[in-house]
């Protein structure tokens, strides 16, 4: 059964949560990281709930009955910071230091992204999500949305800082995270018309052995496959 991850992006709707440089609000910029947390984390085969899916109020209370309702093996809850426009950096809650490694995976897995001002480390505060989420579960605070350097990285590394977010999890569910291949990557244009890549897959002395290989290969569905004899110089 794929395990079960619930992402809180902090207030929403009525409740803009902290307002920053430029009149940024921290309630969309958390649901933007949000969705590209579930985006990823669904990419790994795992399955994933938000507390909310757009711009709408949802009381703490709400938000940890709805994952604790859903029995989610991990609550991940997303912030943004605001204090005295001259704090700065990234910081990630748990509970207790006990039930801290969540908490940890996740912060060090977005340091490692290097999205980040100041690297103020992972502590421990009973805020209402951590304490009444009967899963494992932990509280980030991207960056400090009230002082430019740290808006800037919530505008323009968002990937980054989803990315780092998703790997944590899955580093904390014990879950190899996969990157992503196939249609989403970037394959380079052909530059010369007159090389080709074969793939090998054995080398025999004996051609028994080398007809065994291509019948393999048949039954696996390469039935374009062949052999070449060559003789070594
Ligand atoms: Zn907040």
């Amino acid at each position: 059964m794929a395990k079960k991850v619930f992402i809180d992006p902090g207030h929403g709707g009525n409740d803009s949560g902290a307002v920053g440089v430029d009149k940024l609000l921290e309630k969309n910029i958390n649901l933007s990281v949000a969705k590209k947390v579930k985006d990823l984390l669904i990419k790994q085969g795992l399955e994933v709930k938000l507390s909310r899916e757009s711009d709408t109020t949802v009381s703490l209370e709400q938000r940890t009955t709805a994952a604790n309702n859903w029995k989610a093996d991990c609550f991940v809850s997303i912030h943004c910071n605001a204090y005295n426009t001259a704090a700065h950096g990234i910081e990630t809650f748990s509970y207790t230091e006990s039930t801290s490694n969540l908490a940890k995976d996740v912060h060090s897995e977005v340091i490692k992204t290097g999205a980040y001002t100041v690297n103020r480390g992972t502590k421990t505060a009973s805020f209402y999500v951590l304490k009444h989420t009967n899963m494992r579960a932990a509280l980030i605070e991207l960056a400090f949305i009230d002082n430019k350097e740290d808006a800037k990285i919530l505008t323009t590394r968002q990937d980054d800082l989803a990315l780092g977010v998703a790997k944590g999890i899955c580093k904390y569910l014990g879950i190899e995270y996969k990157p992503d291949s196939g249609s989403g990557g970037e394959i380079p244009p052909v530059v010369d018309t007159n090389t080709f890549y074969r793939v090998v897959c054995g080398s025999f002395n004996n051609r028994v052995y080398a007809e065994e290989r291509v019948e393999e290969l048949k039954q696996l569905g390469y039935e374009d496959t062949f052999i070449i004899a060559y003789t070594k110089e």
